[in-house]
């Protein structure tokens, strides 16, 4: 497994898949060919067919401004490695010098094999590996974090955090219709204001609600907000935090603790399964989003590691079948709900596992087999298309 900070990328929403992954591979070609006369960028299978509701082009736009360049849309092709293709054809003397094709595969990284690639930061590859290693050095598993990540790993994960904290209080003074033409409402600053007149358990769901709403927003905006592990999931992990926070659950201290766990967590869904949409549904994204947070906000209540490790497999479990399906291809409907409902039922696993010994009978590696398992068995339709479910039925009303 590769670095946590990959989990946990900071650029322009909506869509790690669709707005940071093509906007990171149009900065290498663009540095690569710095004297290109004209650069073609083919965007093909599920990049094509929510390209324009995840604003892929602006966020192609937006890097080769200075470039001439020109986006085709090839909805109905693929390329072979992933749905998720993009190919970059280089001219320049009148002729084309060079094509270039890349893999946008989740989270907002790219590669040319349509796999992540992989750097062996960690010698263990499944959870039940990693806590045989804890147990045996008596470490937690954020200490395991730390020990395999880089130094400035904790810098990282600090900076990481402040920029979620941003985000939130951006989004909880926001009001008005968020753009693409659905007309959905930004609602995070009523539910705040809801929040602040109500009492009790209630009082307590629609806080966690509204700073949910607050990233999922931004996100919607196109606004800068941080993969966890995905855009579109970005809003399930800080919204868990940062009630933590402002209950005085947690501090910042133990919240970087908390985040090296929840990347570690997403790291292990990354590399046996998937966190993209378009290869396995919303389970590998809002799923994993909140199996993350629910491993965090256990360990951050004193959750030992048995806890962590069921909070993260249940949060996981509920989510399998999910599917993707957005509104015109958009990161609105049913997504910014489902960050609201996810960051909920995280603090639901997580007050689940606090309350056990931590027993249970599935484990985390076996429901992320099943997950990826799940998603590589869900019809091509449910997978960020636009095409099914959801999406299709808006589209006969
Ligand atoms: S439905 Fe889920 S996976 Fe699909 S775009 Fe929305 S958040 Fe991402």
């Amino acid at each position: 497994m590769d670095t946590i900070k990959k989990i946990f990328k900071t650029g322009y929403g909506p869509s790690s898949s669709h707005t940071m992954g093509p906007a990171f591979a149009s900065q290498i070609v663009k540095q690569n060919y710095p004297d290109a006369e004209k650069i073609e960028v083919i965007l093909y299978g599920t990049l094509a067919l929510t390209g324009k509701g995840h604003m892929t082009d602006r966020a192609i736009e937006r890097t080769l401004k200075d470039i001439p360049h020109k986006i085709i849309w090839e909805p109905e092709k693929n390329l072979p490695a992933h749905p998720n293709g993009m190919e970059f054809v280089i001219y320049k003397g009148g002729k084309i010098i060079k094509k270039e094709i890349f893999y946008s595969v989740g989270g907002g990284e790219i590669s040319k094999t349509g796999k992540p690639e992989e750097a062996k930061i960690y010698p263990h590859k499944s959870m039940e590996e990693i806590i045989q290693f804890c147990r045996k050095n008596e470490i937690k598993l954020w200490e395991y974090v730390f020990m395999h990540e880089e130094k400035d790993i904790k810098n990282y994960l600090k900076k990481v955090w402040k920029t979620m904290q941003e985000v939130i209080e951006r989004g909880l003074n926001k009001e008005g219709i968020l753009p693409g033409g659905l007309g959905v409402r930004r609602k995070a600053h009523e539910y705040y204001q809801k929040a602040k007149l109500a009492g009790g358990a209630f009082k307590e769901r629609l806080l966690l609600s509204a700073f949910a709403l607050a990233v999922a927003e931004e996100n919607a905006s196109g606004e800068i907000v941080v993969t966890a592990p995905t855009c579109g999931s970005s809003g399930i992990l800080p919204a868990v935090l940062y009630y933590l926070k402002t209950k005085d659950m947690a501090n910042d201290e133990n919240i970087v603790k908390a985040l090296a766990t929840a990347g570690l967590i997403g790291n292990l869904v990354k590399y046996n399964a998937s966190i993209s949409g378009a290869e396995v549904g919303c389970q590998g994204e809002v799923g994993t989003a909140c199996s993350m947070a629910a491993g965090a906000m256990t360990q951050i209540l004193g959750g030992n590691i048995y806890q962590i490790e069921y909070a993260a497999e249940m949060a996981l479990e509920h989510h399998l079948g999910l599917t993707c399906d957005p509104v015109k291809g958009m990161v609105q409907i049913p997504c910014i709900e489902r960050n609201v409902f996810a960051a909920n039922r995280a603090v639901d696993c997580a007050n689940y596992a606090l309350f056990s010994d931590g027993k249970h009978l599935i484990s985390f590696d076996k429901v992320v087999k099943v997950m990826k398992k799940t998603g590589h068995d869900l019809p091509y339709l449910y997978k960020e298309t636009a095409k099914g479910g959801l999406a299709e039925e808006y589209e006969k009303t």
